[in-house]
């Protein structure tokens, strides 16, 4: 069905789609903000708005701040739990900004519970701050600090290894398995929390209220995290079929498998690969689809950059893979006028490669580039552009250089596309490109509702 055909249908649909698509996100935040609210009603249910004393209001502070932190915890499972309805509603790129925000929030607010627990209580019992660290920690008040403390010190190196700098030195997968210490922070904090929380320790109907957050985060999280993963591995059998050299340190992987129509993967989407083989099986990656999906195989394109894309061509043909997806929501779906821009950087030319076969009408693809032998489906696009009748235009040149820097410029956007304002946008490339091309199509007066990312960067 052609989406912007003369059918009224059609267009409505356009329309609609994404007001309905975004409506489990909605429904997922009345559920937060609902739950949070509940929370704040246990404290205060809990009597922690009549105090006379500092240590008291100290006190008081320190549960609050404890009990919105460890719900927060909660949620940075949620967020990264892949549950699709949230997924496809959101994508995956704005939920792991959403979980970077909460992630913050989580660590100060634990970290303020622990001072103010300490202050508060040190001013209570009217002794000094070690000696109430040392009662805190002796266990026979108050049970299960020892592993709440090992816990906030997991939380804090989870919050070292994600500071930008740090990571920046630190491999990914190091980075990777320190945050995986995060959920042993999780289940660490736990021991503490019914037997000493004032509000949960004397309300049944409150603990159980607190339990049932902790089992229904865990059960959604070994639903989407581990069985569904496992039981579409089972499924849909999928194994490499060919290897193809596309040139300029770029790999095509033709991947195969049963009853791939029931993947219901979209042009522009991706998925979080796993190849079963030595040395490999145990990091899992993102990549885009470089073909539109045809039921019956799947199409990945990967630039060797690091240490795991750099030995793609080294992949066997019959290699079992599992993929986690389909993930994004870079789809045709976005659309909502009638005429298209996309704009490719490098090897984000994937998603935009799958998605032209899809969109219909007046569409226009620049594909940016280093260099000439950088072009990547050189000969694809150009098929592609006859057949389905788009404008492609390379834009050529290194960006380091002065003439470099003004490519995809706002005033070079208006000059390759007159009416840029006018269309949809989407853009996809490694982070810089994106957020600087992103500036230039706002600057070129561009509604930011209009402009589709996807960042090749989780
Ligand atoms: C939604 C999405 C779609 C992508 N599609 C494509 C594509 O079609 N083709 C392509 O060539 N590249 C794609 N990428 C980028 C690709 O995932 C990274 O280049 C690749 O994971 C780098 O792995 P490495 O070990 O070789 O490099 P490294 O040098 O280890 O990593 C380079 C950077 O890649 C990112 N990265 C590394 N490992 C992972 C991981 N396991 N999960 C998430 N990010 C990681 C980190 O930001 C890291 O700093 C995509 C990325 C995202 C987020």
């Amino acid at each position: 069905m052609h989406l912007f055909g003369d059918s009224s249908a059609a267009v409505s649909r356009a329309y609609l789609v994404p007001g309905v698509r975004r409506l489990p996100g909605a429904i997922f935040w009345a559920v937060v903000v609902g739950n949070a609210a509940a929370i704040v009603w246990l404290w205060v249910h809990g009597g922690n708005l009549s105090v006379a004393k500092t240590g008291d209001l100290l006190t008081s502070a320190a549960r609050l701040t404890g009990l919105l932190g460890a719900y927060s915890a909660l949620l940075q499972v949620l967020l990264l739990a892949r549950i699709p309805w949230l997924e496809r509603s959101t994508g995956l790129d704005r939920l792991t900004v959403w979980h970077r925000w909460n992630g913050h929030a989580c660590l100060y607010l634990v970290l303020a519970h622990v001072v103010l627990s300490v202050y508060g209580y040190a001013l209570l019992d009217k002794i000094s701050l070690p000696a109430e660290i040392s009662t805190m920690l002796g266990g026979g008040v108050y049970p299960g600090m020892i592993t709440a403390t090992i816990g906030t010190a997991l939380l804090v190196a989870v919050a070292w290894s994600s500071i930008v700098i740090v990571r920046r030195r630190l491999r990914y997968e190091a980075w990777y398995a320190v945050h995986l210490s995060a959920y042993s922070a999780i289940a660490l904090g736990w021991f503490h929390q019914i037997p000493t929380g004032n509000e949960l320790v004397l309300d049944r109907i409150a603990a159980d209220y607190w339990r049932a957050l902790y089992v229904a985060t865990l059960a959604l999280l070994v639903v989407w995290r581990v069985l569904v993963p496992l039981a579409s591995a089972f499924r849909y059998r999928l194994r490499v079929l060919d290897v193809l050299d596309e040139g300029a340190g770029v790999v095509s992987l033709r991947i195969g498998g049963r009853r791939l129509d029931r993947m219901k993967a979209r042009p522009g989407q991706f998925f979080i690969w796993r190849f079963l083989s030595r040395g490999r099986w145990w990091t899992a990656h993102p990549f885009s689809l470089s073909a539109a999906p045809d039921g019956r195989t799947l199409r990945i394109t990967v630039k060797a950059l690091g240490d795991h894309t750099s030995r793609f061509h080294e992949i066997a043909t019959g290699t079992r893979v599992v993929a986690e997806g389909p993930f994004g929501v870079f789809t045709a779906d976005e659309r909502r006028r009638a005429k298209v821009l996309l704009i490719a950087g490098g090897i984000g030319i994937t998603p935009i490669r799958a998605l032209v076969e899809e969109l219909d009408g007046d569409v226009v693809v620049l594909n940016r580039a280093l260099a000439d032998e950088d072009i990547v489906f050189a000969e694809e696009l150009d098929e592609l552009a006859n057949a389905r009748g788009f404008r492609l235009e390379h834009v050529i040149g290194d960006h380091a250089t002065d003439e470099g820097r003004e490519l995809l410029s706002p005033a070079h956007l208006r000059e390759l596309v007159p009416d840029v304002d006018d269309r949809d946008v989407f853009l996809c490339g490694p982070p810089a490109m994106t957020s600087a091309v992103e500036d230039n199509l706002r600057r070129a007066r561009v509604p930011r509702n209009h402009i589709h990312v996807e960042r090749f960067a989780l």
